[in-house]
Order: structure tokens, then C-alpha cells, then sequence
């Protein structure tokens, strides 16, 4: 069981044995380096001491180990929010002419992302459905840097098989990059096949709206042959040949990091890796506490879309490969605005914000706050219907989350 091996990994790697057993802040912008020498060999990168905050930060550091261990990459980068995360991501390996394939979710910020700023650049996005496999690997030309993909449609609810688009990836020597928020408890995209896995920690691994935050894990450079060393990514190939197998943190952090600025911050890292000792625990209770609200306010005649039920789309494949479930959300058709409005301004338990992953219960109505400029087919692209409300599901008790539920429908 993850939640189990995962359980006594981050209480371990988060607390030192010796001296302070809480994380150290360490919140200086800057660091002395105490002699020149020091100095000009921090740049080079031969001396292995902070550089100065925009570039790393020791508490993020410990942080950025922590993520990398618990998707097994090389290595991360701790960002000032997941869209800092994407941004980073997708800046440092994309240039104008490029495309991107973005395929399932999707997360508003993401969506507006690539399809109104990267576009600015001349970056262009096209955009898929979870199950289109064939026509995504038509849509890959010389051009394609990128495919993206979202591990659990966000709020559509459509499950990807990361596997198959991984297999098309590496056919076509493309990168595979998954915003796979709901962590590696519920899905491990780096084993399944992805070569770079972003995150909001912001949501469920924080967990308590305390800390905005990001973060990029890369997987190494392999010895041998490996699509990072072919002529589709040839501005990665000097970083290679310098840092060989951490090629992919060196590119992310020189042609990113230090010329946008999206980095985290110690305090911001310190309360993340609070969240993370707790998170297998809280994960545990929300996707148990998900599938039973699911099935409950299924047979009080909610429309209630998740895939833990027989009659979404994904069932087996949730069943399969999902089998610790697929993070804290739900979606709930009321029908209508007003229907939606009435029931999140009647429910006593629903935080009404625009967070998800969080210890409370939270409720959103879709089409008038996140997804409130976008056309009417895009919105039929993203399953934005009139009525729809999106739940995360908290740590409460979820007896009293259905009965509060069933009360506020009236
Ligand atoms: C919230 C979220 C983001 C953006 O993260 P921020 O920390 O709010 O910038 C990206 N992807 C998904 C799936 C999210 O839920």
C-alpha cells in the first residue's frame, strides 16, 4: 500500500535525528560566500553552497529532495505556485514555433495558459480529449516539444491512460509532462512512462490553505540513448554535457528560474513539508471518504460525477489502475445556476473558494467563477455545464458531509 510506505518515508525524511527536528527556515534572500574563490566556484557550480534565493533556497532544498524521492526523479525545483511550476516547465524547454499537445483535464490556469500567453510567443497548444489516442498521435509533427497531460481531469473527471500516452510519446521522441496535483499516492507518472511530473503542492499536499507553492520533478538523463539527445531538444544538449544526468535541473533553473523569478520561498517550503508528513494519513480518509459521498448522494438522486462509479465512463479503468483512488474531488450537476447557488449558499459545511485538496470540504460553482470567460464551446470541451459544482471532500466526518448535502439540496 503507498499510503503505508509513504506514511513513515515523509515523517522520516521531514524530521532530522539530531539537533532541530522541525525544518530549519532559512528565509535570507542572499548568502555570504565568505572569499571570492568561494565565490566564483558557486557560479561554476564546483562548490555545492546557496547562490542566492532566486536560484535555490536551502529549505526548499530539503523540499525539493523530498518531492524527488516521492516520484522517483533526479530531482525538483520548488516553485511559487503550480501555475509558477507549468510555467517553469514549459519556459525552459519551449521556444516560439514550438507545440504543444495538451491531453484531458483541464485546470483553468492551465487552459488560459497555454492558450492565450503561450500563445503570445508563438507557442501553440491543441488541445484533446483523455481517450483520443489516435488522433494525438496524428497530431504530432516535427514541431510537437510537448505533450501534456492532467492525471485526473480537473473538474471533467476523465481518467487518462498515462501508460498508452507515454507509449505514443516515446514513439515519437516527445516529452511526456503530467500535472499530477493529486500526488503520487493515487498515481506514479514517472514509473507509468513521464519524463518531467509538475505540481500545485498549493492543494492536497499543503492541505490546509497555508502555503501557495509549486513544484517541477525531472527524471534523469539515461546513459545511452535517451529523446533528450536528439535534435528535437538540442538547447537541453549543453546542459547534458555538463551535468550529464541532472542535465534537466540545471536547464530548468538557468533558463527559467533565474530569468523569470518563480521561485518558492523558505517559510512557503516549511509549512509544505508540514502538510507533507500528514498527507498519506488525510489522503487515505478523502478518497475512502470520496467513493462512499459518491455512491450516497448517487442513490438520493444527485447527478454526481466521479469515477468510483459504475456508471462514469472510466470505471474500469479507475478500478485499474487508480486503485487508491484519484484525489479529493467530485462533481455535482445541479442543474442550474440557481439550483447550484441555492445548494452551496444553503450547505453549512462548504467552504465556498476557489481552492481544492484542502482539510475542509470545499464548493465551487464552475461556470461562474474559474471558467467564467471562456466560449461556450470550450466549455462543452471542459464539461462546464450550467449547473455544475465542484466538491473537494475534507477530513469531516462524511456521514455528516452527505446529510448536510441532502439538507442544503432542500
Ligand atoms: C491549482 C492547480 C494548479 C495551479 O496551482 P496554483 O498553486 O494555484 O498556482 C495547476 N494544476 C492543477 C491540477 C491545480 O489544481
Amino acid at each position: 500500500m503507498r499510503f503505508e510506505e509513504f506514511s513513515t518515508k515523509f515523517v522520516q525524511q521531514v524530521g532530522k535525528k539530531e539537533g532541530s527536528v522541525s525544518p530549519v527556515i532559512i528565509n535570507s534572500a542572499s548568502f555570504g560566500y565568505g572569499d571570492s574563490e568561494t565565490g566564483e566556484g558557486i557560479f561554476d557550480g564546483s562548490v555545492k553552497k546557496p547562490l542566492y534565493s532566486r536560484m535555490g533556497n536551502p529549505t526548499s532544498g530539503q523540499l525539493e529532495q523530498i518531492l524527488a524521492q516521492m516520484d522517483g526523479g533526479i530531482g525538483a525545483v520548488a516553485t511559487s505556485s503550480g501555475m509558477g511550476a507549468t510555467a517553469m516547465a514549459t519556459l525552459s524547454l519551449l521556444k516560439s514555433g514550438d507545440e504543444i499537445i495538451s491531453v484531458g483535464g483541464l485546470f483553468g490556469g492551465t487552459y488560459s495558459y497555454f492558450s492565450e500567453t503561450l500563445s503570445r510567443f508563438g507557442i501553440t497548444t491543441r488541445f484533446f480529449d483523455v481517450d483520443e489516442l489516435d488522433t494525438i498521435q496524428a497530431a504530432i509533427t516535427d514541431k510537437t516539444k510537448m505533450i501534456f497531460l492532467e492525471s485526473v481531469g480537473n473538474p471533467n473527471m476523465r481518467l487518462p491512460d498515462i501508460k498508452a500516452v507515454a507509449v505514443i510519446a516515446d514513439a515519437h521522441g516527445v516529452v511526456l509532462m503530467v500535472d499530477n496535483t493529486i500526488t503520487p499516492l493515487s498515481i506514479a507518472p514517472i514509473a507509468l512512462g513521464a519524463d518531467i511530473v509538475v505540481y500545485s503542492t498549493t492543494k492536497i499536499i499543503t492541505g490546509n490553505a497555508s502555503s501557495l507553492g509549486g513544484a517541477v520533478v525531472f527524471r534523469e538523463i539515461r546513459e545511452g540513448e535517451d529523446k533528450f539527445k536528439t535534435d528535437r531538444y538540442s538547447e537541453v544538449h549543453p546542459f547534458i554535457k555538463k551535468m550529464g544526468s541532472m542535465a534537466l535541473i540545471g536547464n530548468a533553473k538557468k533558463r527559467a528560474l533565474r530569468d523569470f523569478g518563480m521561485s518558492a520561498n523558505g517559510f512557503g517550503s516549511y509549512l509544505t513539508m508540514l502538510g507533507l508528513e500528514t498527507l498519506p494519513l488525510r489522503m487515505d480518509r478523502i478518497v475512502t471518504s470520496v467513493e462512499k459521498i459518491s455512491h450516497a448522494l448517487q442513490d438520493q438522486g444527485f447527478a454526481v460525477n466521479h469515477p468510483c462509479l459504475s456508471s462514469h465512463p472510466h470505471h474500469e479503468r479507475y478500478l485499474s489502475q487508480f486503485s487508491q483512488g484519484c484525489g479529493t474531488l467530485l462533481t455535482i450537476d445541479m442543474g442550474s445556476k440557481a439550483a447550484a447557488f441555492s445548494f452551496l449558499n444553503r450547505s453549512k459545511l462548504i467552504t465556498i473558494t476557489a481552492n481544492i485538496g484542502d482539510s475542509r470540504t470545499l464548493g465551487l460553482h464552475m461556470a461562474s467563477t474559474i471558467y467564467r470567460d471562456f466560449d461556450d464551446s470550450t466549455r462543452e470541451f471542459l464539461g462546464i455545464t450550467a449547473g455544475l459544482i465542484r466538491i473537494s471532500i475534507g477530513l469531516e466526518n462524511p456521514e455528516q458531509i452527505i446529510n448536510d448535502f441532502i439538507a442544503a439540496r432542500g
